[in-house]
């Protein structure tokens, strides 16, 4: 299997490594990243082109060792590193390519990534243009879809972007980005209930840095059937019920959660998803982003095989989760369902305990 960004691998100390039969088993797996920012995602390589001093060795943050000292921290680094790269169209087609290659060298065969929004004001091209450009980039037999994320208070400065994209065909949907403690303004409710009124999908980081409450104000305001992390839902048992059985999905990002000390997840071995999971809340694990936490999204898989005791029927599981949620076709939905089963097949896994486990019962 060759690697598309080679020289950036080599810079890099992993996460967790697992057996070669191990490996083997997670690339093959047919699976789905659904949740991964583009911008955070920037390959180390394009920006080593424009700035191969900076970029020489490994930024600090790939350590698997690193922990961000808190979100504001983080989103600093996010503007300083990241979001200068993105002045127009073919950038983001650049970022992309590689990203997808990336993801498809590990068997991921649906991707969600987002854009921030508001970044689209310092690019020339327009939103379409972007969209189209990043579609472009997707290798043979690999389905992204794109959605816009956008912070807490950007309406007041973004709000003609906000209404446009709305009405993107290229954008599958949107999602509330940014720091979770920064005020929620009313203006999202009804921007997010006419998004799905155009037909978009909605989504919402919550539950990463606010507690269980707002994941609840975040699902009755917002009406999202897709939180992004939603760790902290492990607070209120009554809202984890809530979740397994109304199937509300969990896209969780556990090196990311560990790397920026999310609130109870001291290490991954305490990491709440095993919780979650057991409790019949839908999971899917991501790599958010990878830049920032120099990970890759088989590394996921390892942590959770490793150190919370997943099995391989459970990973498999977890990658159906991803297979369910992905904005396909019935026909398209049938024939990665009808993968997923001839693979859980070929593997000798218990087809009932690969479909039946993170089931809600009672
Ligand atoms: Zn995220």
């Amino acid at each position: 299997m060759g690697y598309s960004s080679s020289r950036s691998i080599a810079m890099r100390i992993p996460h967790y490594t697992a057996s070669a039969e191990f490996t083997r088993f997670v690339r093959t797996m047919p699976k789905t990243e659904t949740h991964l920012h583009l911008e955070g995602s920037t390959p180390i390589e394009l920006l080593r082109e424009l700035e191969p001093e900076r970029f020489s060795a490994p930024p600090p943050f790939w350590s698997p060792e690193f922990r961000y000292t808190s979100f504001d921290q983080f989103m600093g680094l996010y503007d300083e590193y990241c979001m200068n790269f993105y002045t127009s169209a073919q950038r983001y087609h650049d970022a992309a390519k590689i990203v997808l290659a990336t993801c498809a060298e590990q068997g991921t065969r649906y991707v969600e990534t987002s854009i921030h929004l508001p970044g689209l004001a310092a690019v020339n091209d327009s939103g379409p243009e972007i969209l189209a450009a990043i579609r472009q980039a997707a290798p043979p037999g690999m389905e992204v879809r794109i959605f816009a994320g956008m912070c807490h208070n950007d309406y007041a400065m973004h709000g003609e972007l906000i209404e446009a994209a709305l009405g993107w065909d290229d954008l599958a949907g949107i999602d509330l980005h940014g720091p979770e403690y920064w005020r929620m303004e009313t203006w999202s409710i009804d921007v997010w209930h006419r998004a799905l009124a155009a037909g978009k999908s909605t989504k919402a980081h919550a539950g990463e840095f606010m507690p269980a409450p707002f994941v609840r104000w975040i699902l009755d305001n917002l009406g999202v059937r897709r939180i992004e992390h939603g760790v902290r839902s492990i607070e209120d048992p009554e809202l984890v019920r809530h979740l397994a059985r109304q199937r509300i999905t969990l896209d969780v990002c556990p090196i990311s959660n560990v790397k920026l000390a999310v609130q109870g997840v001291p290490s991954m071995a305490a990491h709440p998803i095993r919780a979650l999971f057991d409790a019949g809340v839908p999971v899917t694990i991501n790599s958010d982003d990878t830049f920032f936490f120099g990970n890759r999204l088989e590394e996921e898989y390892f942590a959770l095989h490793q150190e919370l005791g997943f099995s391989k029927a459970e990973l498999a599981r977890i990658a159906l989760n991803g297979i369910e949620i992905a904005l396909l076709s019935p026909e398209k939905k049938q024939a990665l369902v009808a993968e997923w089963r001839a693979f859980v097949a070929a593997e000798s896994l218990d087809l009932a305990i690969a479909e039946g486990s993170n089931r809600f019962v009672g």
